[in-house]
């Protein structure tokens, strides 16, 4: 296998939240109970894992949830510490933290920056009311538009914000507007995501209990191409399918997945990767707890079949605006695997879902609708 990057990323869990989300099936806690002891954990484990990846050095360091915007400074700048101790993490390495925004706070946003986070992924979602209660959010629209505000005042120029469409009764006009106040806000970075219902949510519940039901896929792929055009028509470059940025404000962390980058994930629920295994932790804080203070921490880890590194290859470049190499392909994946896919290939780009330009292969708008589909049949499943 040739290995193209040398750089690595870290995810840190953060398993806390004020309240659950109908929608989310993320690993989190609405109890905040063993924070301090956690965010010890998560030191612990930073040192026991760092050899898990090849390389020491980081170029970029994500906090996601869960809210990290729940921690105190304190736990932020500890954590930060171990992370500096521990690696070599690059001058200009990018930090995000996930924030939702009744917690950035004017005080809350200049203690992120003097912690050394100098990017902000805010949970906005909405800017209807009804939706933000529906979805029990935790913030208000004037507490979304204001921390905003705030943040690029006191110097944050690198900032995303999360949108959702496909929320039921959200009309085409509606959506239309959420999209121009999101413009309003003049952010360099949005990613948009269609509510889906994931099991052992509330909302799955609900639907299954009959209370209401999810818009239909036509209403959802109107909602979608609408995103799509604004934001393009307003420089927004859309380099993968639910995330648009402004010319050089692409999540780096975020690409680094779908680059094939390596990644230690910390944390209860945390996915890493090293280019050979994938490592998950247990999805329970009293269980990651109990495992780091026991020294036998509860974990699962597999080792990627060439099979497997294919798939993920292609579900995830697919995605993306650099989409498929053929020549990354040749390169690492044995020649049975190319042909696959250059045979599977060639009734997409007849049917124009997919683009061929020199050894890339993208999907063209219509084939973003059908990314899944597409990508199930491009995959090698014996
Ligand atoms: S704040 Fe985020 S992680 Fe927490 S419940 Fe809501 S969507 Fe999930």
């Amino acid at each position: 296998m040739v290995k193209i990057y040398s750089l690595a990323g870290i995810y840190i869990h953060i398993p806390f939240c004020k309240k659950a989300c109908v929608y989310c099936d993320f690993h989190f806690s609405t109890s905040m109970k063993n924070k301090s002891e956690l965010v010890n954990c998560i030191r612990k484990e930073l040192k026991v894992r760092k050899g898990y990846l090849e390389t020491n050095q980081i170029e970029t360091i994500y906090f996601g949830g869960g809210t990290p915007s729940l921690l105190e400074k304190e736990e932020l700048q500890n954590i930060l510490e171990t992370i500096h101790k521990e690696f070599e993490v690059a001058q200009d390495a990018e930090i995000t933290l996930e924030a939702n925004p009744d917690d950035l706070t004017i005080e809350k946003i200049k203690e992120l920056k003097s912690c050394g986070v100098n990017r902000l992924s805010i949970g906005i979602q909405s800017f209807i009311g009804r939706d933000l209660l529906f979805m029990n959010r935790s913030h208000t629209i004037k507490q979304a538009v204001e921390s905003v505000a705030n943040a690029k005042e006191l110097g944050f120029d690198n900032m995303t914000i999360d949108l959702i469409y496909g929320i039921p009764n959200l009309t085409q006009t509606e959506w239309k507007r959420n999209i121009q106040k999101a413009l309003e806000l003049d952010v360099n970075h949005i990613s948009a995501y269609c509510l889906t219902s994931e099991e052992r949510t509330a909302m799955h519940h609900d639907i299954a209990k009959g209370k209401y039901e999810l818009p239909k896929e036509e209403a959802t792929s109107k909602q979608f191409n609408v995103l799509v055009s604004t934001l393009q028509e307003n420089g927004f470059e859309q380099y993968e399918i639910s995330n648009f940025s402004k010319i050089g404000h692409n999540s780096k962390h975020n690409s680094s997945y779908w680059k094939q980058k390596n990644f230690l994930g910390v944390g209860p629920s945390a996915h890493s990767f090293n280019g050979k295994t994938r490592h998950w932790n247990v999805s329970n804080n009293g269980r990651y707890i109990k495992g780091a203070n026991d020294n036998n921490w509860v974990s699962e880890e597999e080792t990627l079949d060439e099979k497997t590194r294919y798939n993920e290859y292609i579900m995830t470049s697919l995605r993306t605006s650099w989409g498929i190499n053929l020549k990354y392909l040749k390169e690492n994946f044995d020649p049975l695997f190319v042909s696959h896919f250059i045979k599977e290939s060639k009734r997409f780009v007849i049917a124009n879902s997919l683009i061929q330009k020199g050894t890339h292969f993208t999907l063209s708008q219509e084939g973003k609708l059908l990314a899944d589909g597409i990508a199930s049949d491009l995959f090698v499943v014996e």
